[in-house]
């Protein structure tokens, strides 16, 4: 034999371990996925780094080289990770937030005849906080006349000194009410807990989970109780799987109507408040079938640059952009430096009017 020859018909063994060795792993992930589901059934969790440990010990003692202990245990881990993998991403596919087919929509439609979710483009706006009746009045004005139909009437503000203003409660509310009815619009509020339920009930059409409450698990399944559309926010440093999570927990409690909104992620970036994720929100899109909102202010912290970002926010395949407008930005209670003054908010509606 040449040792060509004698290549060739080594390379052949090596092709037929692939093989076999390939056949090995599919059977193994089939098992595993069998475990996960046993697991579920008893409530534990996917990840059992006891069990891990256990698998490379006994692998440890198995061995008889020529590969190194070390080597075989990156190999198995690598395989450990590979099937939890592989776990998570079957457990994903079975979320009601997930998009399973690809023209699968939600679409949201407001007792004053808002719809969001449809293709189109939404605008939520408004004052960062309700400050005053005339306030509100002077904003809802400006942006009824450029056809805004959702607006933001926050009464409760989660600052973050105790000492800042905490907005006006429920006086806040029953103002933005007031004025949203005068013009035609829907009304959406944050809500700070599940015991405030009841009085939203009485003047919100939407809901809205502020970053900082997205993992509240509990004020999150109430909401999905109640039979009006939740807005839900990005958290902090929330990453999309976490977001969608949190999606889910209102979604499977009995609410599917929710609208996603990305507001920027905390990065090392200090020229803006937080970096918008714009990869994040075509990602959304991808991935479920919700109507996902960009928050062009609290992204930016900043309102030179509300136009490009509603442009990226539109050419990315959002349902709509949230802004705050402001009478005078200035002396405005919070978020002074990123509420548009009318002016700017009608000149962005102008830049939104014109092709990208
Ligand atoms: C808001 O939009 O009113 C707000 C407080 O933003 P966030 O929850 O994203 O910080
Ligand atoms: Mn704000």
């Amino acid at each position: 034999m040449t040792a060509q020859d004698r290549l060739q018909e080594l390379r052949s063994q090596v092709d037929t371990i692939n093989l076999q060795l390939l056949d090995l792993l599919s059977k193994r992930a089939q098992i595993v996925t069998q475990i996960g589901k046993v697991l579920e059934e008893l409530g534990g969790e996917h990840y059992d780094p006891m069990r891990e440990a256990q698998m490379l010990t006994a692998l440890e003692m198995a061995n008889k080289g020529p590969f190194s202990n070390e080597t075989i245990k990156a190999l198995f881990r690598e395989l450990f990770r590979a099937s939890l993998a592989l776990e998570e991403q079957q457990s994903r596919a079975k979320m009601r937030v997930q998009r399973k087919a690809k023209d699968e929509r939600t679409i949201i439609q407001l007792p004053n005849g808002a719809v969001i979710g449809d293709g189109s483009f939404q605008l939520v706006a408004g004052s960062c906080a309700v400050e005053s009746y005339e306030q509100i009045d002077e904003v809802g004005a400006a942006l009824a006349a450029r056809g805004v139909k959702i607006m933001r009437g926050m009464a409760y503000k989660p600052r973050t000194s105790p000492y800042e203003f905490q907005g006006l409660g429920e006086q806040g509310l029953q103002i933005a009410r007031q004025v949203a009815n005068k013009y035609g619009m829907a009304v959406t509020s944050e809500i700070m807990d599940q015991s405030q339920i009841p009085l939203f009930m009485d003047y919100v059409d939407v809901f809205w989970v502020g970053a900082r409450n997205m993992q509240n698990s509990f004020l999150l399944k109430a909401l999905g109780k109640i039979n009006r559309p939740v807005i839900l926010k990005r958290g902090l440093a929330a990453t999309l799987e976490e977001f969608l999570y949190a999606a889910e927990y209102i979604v499977s409690s009995g609410n599917p109507n929710i609208i996603l909104i990305e507001r920027g992620i905390r990065t090392f970036e200090k020229w803006t408040r937080n970096t918008l994720d714009v990869g994040g929100v075509a990602v959304l899109k991808l991935e479920s079938h919700l109507p996902v909102v960009v928050d062009i202010s609290h992204s930016a912290g900043r309102r030179d640059i509300a136009k490009p970002l509603a442009r990226v926010a539109k050419a990315v395949g959002a349902d709509g952009l949230m802004v705050e407008v402001h009478p005078n930005p200035p002396v405005a209670m919070s978020d002074a430096k990123q509420q548009l003054s009318i002016p700017e908010f009608n000149d962005l509606m102008d830049d939104l009017a014109a092709p990208i």
